[in-house]
């Protein structure tokens, strides 16, 4: 239409109704067809990203956060609970010796021993948010949940491990160190280091064990 329209102009002829009345009605729809292509387009690129985002926070193996996905949040959440006053504790849990699981039991068993994990993890803090920070390392991010009854929990997770076996057909037991603290005023770096030292009090005091900032 827009090349009959050019053509009609520059030869100078008469202008046929089809092409007065066409031009602006292919114009409009071609408008319409664009308009809805792009916004498709832009809703698709979207949910790619919410998707990739996503996968890039989760650990693909436990399906919990990944390092980055709670330092992400965690910044958040210090900020939120301090507004709020409401107690906000960082844990951090290191398998005792997963090495030897693994040398033992094979990788895949000790994968399931992660998994396994992850699932007591969210039963016994339902609440909180849960990251393997890495290899045989958990951080989780307890709202809500003031440190003696943080504690009692833990001795029942810490329990159950050295007390129930993985499964029927796999009888191991494992063994856990855990490092606890009140984020309190402490910044995001501040705290991660601090669950970190506490932890690594656990492992050089004898392992098996919870240390916290505060007991
Ligand atoms: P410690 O008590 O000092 O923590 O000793 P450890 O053996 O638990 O720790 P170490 O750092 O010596 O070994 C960690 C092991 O975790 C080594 C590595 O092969 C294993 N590991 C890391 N990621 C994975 C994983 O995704 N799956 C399995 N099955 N093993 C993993
Ligand atoms: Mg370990
Ligand atoms: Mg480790």
């Amino acid at each position: 239409f827009s090349t009959a329209r050019a053509v009609q102009l520059s030869l100078g002829i008469a202008i046929e109704p089809w092409l007065q009345y066409g031009l602006p009605l292919v114009l409009a729809f071609t408008a319409v067809v664009l308009a809805l292509g792009l916004a498709d387009r832009m809703l698709t690129f979207r949910q790619e990203r919410d998707i990739a985002q996503e996968h890039a926070e989760r650990d693909w193996l436990t399906g919990v956060m990944n390092r980055g996905g709670i330092e992400h949040r965690l910044d958040w959440a210090i900020l939120n609970t301090r507004r709020e006053q409401l107690p906000l504790s960082l844990l951090f849990l290191d398998l005792d010796d997963f090495k030897q699981v693994n040398d033992h039991w094979g990788h895949a068993i000790g994968d399931e021993l992660l998994c396994h994990l992850t699932r007591l993890l969210s039963q016994f803090f339902p609440d909180a948010m849960i990251a393997r920070f890495g290899g045989e390392e958990f951080a989780l991010m307890v709202p809500h949940c003031p440190v003696p009854v943080l504690l009692k929990r833990l001795e029942g997770l810490r329990q159950q491990l050295r007390q129930q076996p993985l499964s029927r057909e796999v009888p191991l037991f494992v063994r856990a160190s855990f490092g606890v603290i009140k984020v309190g005023r402490l910044s995001m770096d501040e705290a991660l280091s601090e669950a970190d030292r506490q932890l690594y009090q656990a492992k050089n005091t004898g392992r098996d064990k919870i240390v916290c900032q505060d007991a």
